[in-house]
């Protein structure tokens, strides 16, 4: 660790995958789903100087073998051709393609095989030993299912990541999903795996997409209490979050004591998301980096790889709470107050809404929630049915 001239401390430990390649994943000009947002982010940071070229590096394409780890083959033959307008509309519709969450575009193959060769980027540097952390903004496309595309998502680059660290690597990975939506694809895909743990928390389906990740989804077979879901109720908010995220994260890898961890990074939990409706601020974005950087030092020799996900408020949520996940990653958290000028003013003309000015919200971001004392209370009683078989597990073992 060497001090520069900013005053930060850097560490030589961590890569951030970047290429401005991600933006070819663009369904339309409307569309919620918008990687503008990775360039922002990377922007925010390279303005900062908390982001230098030396730890930069290039994402690689997903092979067809790579992304038929986990996805049917017919299936990727499907995005292909749907890709080039060779598709027919009933054959799309019946692989997720084509519909208005996941409309088709233009060489959508390679532009989804893009984003989960970054995350394969990632685990390389990760797990070769080349570097502590990585990050690939471009990932986290957590619904993809194996032969379906579903909400915004074709390939599921932490699926695909997870098997191939299996296979390559032969590690138990945890795979943690912060995102306001449920981490259905990844928790399918490995429901039956005892070697992968996976955790998400996230708003109750009950009015939320994809409707799945109920407390009582705990995997099955021999993945049988390898799969924990937190479903938070509606209007939860950064205490409670936390509290929940913590506690639970906790305990989770106490039990699978993992080789490494995966988080995916949806921020779309953020009050003002515009598709969610829980009521969190950039404080919970300030912690959720903080805590599972301390599990990959405590049970992983470091190994973290972090991936994006959701976020659709692109430009007032999204740059400042992944910048604040690297910062977290790269030992420079202390920063607040003001973010630096010049971004504000370059980004300021593109942006529909005033963007913030400082790192952190304000404390007066929404008016005070009437339900706060239910809320709470039933996300407690969620955390403990959440956690029940360990802790009872624990008791009989008299640990
Ligand atoms: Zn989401």
């Amino acid at each position: 660790m060497a001090e520069l001239a900013g005053g930060f401390i850097m560490s030589k430990n961590s890569v951030f995958v970047y290429s401005d390649a991600f933006q070819t994943y663009k369904f339309h000009d409307r569309h919620p789903f918008n990687q503008l947002r990775v360039k922002l982010t990377y922007d925010l940071l390279q303005t900062l100087g908390a982001l230098h070229d030396s730890q930069i590096v290039a994402p690689r394409l997903a092979t067809d073998e790579e992304l038929a780890l986990v996805h049917d083959t017919d299936y990727i033959e499907a995005v292909k051709k749907a890709g080039r307008g060779q598709l027919p509309e009933e054959v799309a519709l019946n692989y997720g393609l084509g519909t208005e969450d996941t409309p088709i575009f233009p060489n959508m193959h390679e532009a989804s095989a893009l984003l989960v060769g970054g995350t394969l980027t990632a685990v390389d540097y990760v797990l070769s030993g080349k570097a502590e952390h990585a990050l690939s903004l471009g990932g986290g496309l957590h619904h993809g299912f194996r032969g379906k595309a579903s909400g915004f998502c074709i390939y599921n680059d932490s699926s695909v990541a997870i098997k191939y660290m299996q296979e390559k690597y032969g590690v138990r990975v945890l795979y943690v999903d912060t995102d306001a939506h449920h981490g259905d694809g990844v928790q399918w895909t490995f429901y039956d795996d005892p070697n992968v743990c996976t955790f998400s928390i996230h708003e109750t389906g009950r009015y939320l997409f994809p409707g799945t990740g109920n407390v009582n989804e705990r995997g099955q077979g021999k993945g049988y209490g390898y799969s924990f879901n937190i479903p938070v109720d509606a209007f939860t908010e950064d205490e409670s979050w936390l509290a929940a995220y913590t506690e639970a994260l906790i305990e989770i890898a106490d039990f699978f004591r993992p080789d490494v961890i995966l988080t995916q990074n949806g921020v779309d939990a953020h009050y003002y998301d515009p598709l969610t409706h829980l009521c969190t601020t950039m404080r919970i974005y300030r912690e959720i980096p903080k805590i599972a950087h301390q599990i990959a030092h405590q049970y992983c020799n470091g190994r973290w790889i972090a991936v994006g996900g959701g976020g659709y408020d692109i430009w007032r949520v999204v740059p400042r709470a992944w910048a604040l996940l690297w910062l977290e990653m790269t030992e420079q958290s202390d920063i607040s107050g003001r973010l630096p000028e010049e971004w504000v003013a370059r980004w300021q003309p593109h942006a529909p809404v005033s963007l913030p000015l400082e790192w952190d919200d304000p404390e007066n971001l929404y008016s005070p929630i009437p339900r706060k004392a239910e809320i709470t209370e039933k996300n407690a009683q969620t955390v403990m049915k959440a956690l029940h078989p360990i802790r009872s597990n624990k008791q009989r073992l008299n640990l």
